[in-house]
């Protein structure tokens, strides 16, 4: 049970803590423009201050880029499980500046909302968490378990500095489960715990035909096209019921259960709505699944560029030499990247004609993640974001990737539980990006809740 001290104490506080949500988005913490160096290291400090007036034990930690923040329950309880908040107080980019309506590192108020660079990702969010820890310390409870806080500094130019980290200090850092509030939830009235991910897998095809481009009237009907093979294959990839042809492909996709359907369709959605949004006359997807289950929770092949001849001003008749397409596909649990690469080169190579010289390149990839929804960890997040928002709390899945998450179950051995404050018009990496003053409330309420909820599953 969360003490209703903490709760008063939460409500009590809101003006200094919307005062220091302003205070932090201040800081141009923008990790990938190297002249902000020194706002980098005055935001972590920043930081280190605020978990240490909160009653945590804070320190900056050196990488060999950007530094961590740890921050620590102040007496921790080896009889008690730990639990560890990740973070991350670097921001992207504001540019372009003149599509801001005010200065993105100067907060602006307008009725419940605030906007600034980086606020919602991920300022916002992760300080909702340590002001929820402030109210059990400063009331004078006990938490019920050890909470602890890893911010680090690079999330929004790929973490480098913390896939070094994790191993060395592994030891330190390790904890029953992670939660991480990075993600959206689709509406104040439906708050939701994101059980899933999706991975992703690269890879680049080119075919090679003639050794340099050919007079399209002296060999045209005799010298293949490596344009047109290309789109014939890649069309060949996808049937009208947009299901991917590639043998093998689905093998180790886990059926959504009937549970997560159910879950999943808790969700409102408004077709038309969605459908002009995006700006297309009518949407596109796998038979059998609805447009919320086709984003999250079925793989996609998508073609994510196209090149080959001439594309410069008026025409030049030619066939061009190669052709190449720059492909990612998105997976889903328990889709392997290096498997499915596999398969998809074996059935490039299996129907490339001989007038094509086929190579095909791989990229960086990541697997894809989930928690098991109907685990005790689980439902204590839905309990807890349920008290918190004072609404039902639904389950989601989501469509994109958060490599580092894959890293923690790697080196930590322990699951990340994601329970978003974000709404979906807070324009995270756009122009006049915002955070919600009443997700920041809940999201604090909801903290508050979580740490009985977990500290009390076996
Ligand atoms: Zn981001």
């Amino acid at each position: 049970m969360t003490p209703k001290a903490v709760l008063d104490y939460l409500a009590s506080h809101e003006e200094r803590f919307i005062e220091e949500l302003f205070a932090y988005t201040r800081i141009p913490s923008i990790s990938a423009q190297s002249d902000h160096a020194g706002d980098m290291q005055r935001c972590a400090e920043w930081l280190v201050d605020r978990c240490v007036k909160a009653g945590l034990k804070a320190d900056i930690r050196k990488t060999s880029g950007y530094p961590v923040v740890i921050a620590k329950s102040p007496k921790p309880d080896p009889k008690k499980p730990t639990f560890l908040v990740y973070g991350h107080y670097d921001v992207q980019p504001p540019d372009p500046l003149e599509l801001w309506t005010s200065p993105p590192f100067e907060p602006r108020r307008v009725g419940r909302n605030v906007y600034a660079r980086g606020i919602s990702d991920n300022k916002g969010q992760h300080l909702a968490h340590i002001n929820s820890v402030e109210a059990w310390l400063k009331t004078g409870n006990e938490l019920p378990c050890n909470v602890n806080f890893l911010i680090e500094g690079e999330e929004e130019v790929g973490s480098k500095s913390l896939y070094d980290f994790l191993p060395k200090n592994a030891k330190e850092l390790a904890c029953k489960a992670l939660v991480v509030s990075d993600t959206e939830i689709p509406s104040m009235k439906h708050p939701a715990l994101c059980y899933s991910l999706r991975g992703m897998a690269p890879i680049e095809i080119r075919l090679d035909g003639p050794d340099r481009d050919l007079h399209s009237g002296l060999f045209g009907g005799a010298v293949d096209n490596p344009a047109i093979v290309l789109c014939q294959m890649l069309g060949s990839l996808r049937n009208k019921k947009g299901r991917f042809t590639i043998p093998g492909f689905y093998d180790d996709v886990i059926k959504l259960s009937a549970y997560e359907r159910k879950q999943m369709a808790k969700v409102p959605f408004n077709e038309t709505k969605f459908r002009k949004s995006v700006g297309v006359g009518a949407l596109f997807g796998e038979a059998g699944y609805t447009p919320n289950e086709q984003r999250a929770a079925r793989p996609t092949f998508e073609l994510n560029g196209l090149t080959s001849g001439y594309q410069g001003e008026g025409g030049k008749t030619i066939i061009p030499s190669w052709a190449s397409a720059k492909i990612t596909m998105r997976l889903v649990p328990d889709q392997n990247p290096k498997k499915v690469i596999t398969l998809v080169k074996k059935h490039l190579k299996a129907i490339c004609p001989p007038t094509v010289k086929l190579t095909v390149t791989e990229g960086q990839g990541g697997g894809p993640y989930m928690v098991d929804p109907t685990g005790p960890l689980a439902q204590a997040c839905m309990r807890a974001a349920k008290a918190g928002f004072g609404h039902e709390c639904v389950l989601a899945r989501g469509g994109g990737s958060i490599p580092i998450i894959a890293a923690f179950k790697q080196h930590l051995k322990a699951d990340s539980l994601m329970l978003g404050l974000a709404l979906p018009d807070d324009n995270a990496h756009s122009p006049d990006e915002k955070f919600s003053l009443d997700a920041y409330m809940a999201g604090m309420k909801m903290a508050a809740h979580l740490w009985p909820e977990l500290a009390s599953v076996p």
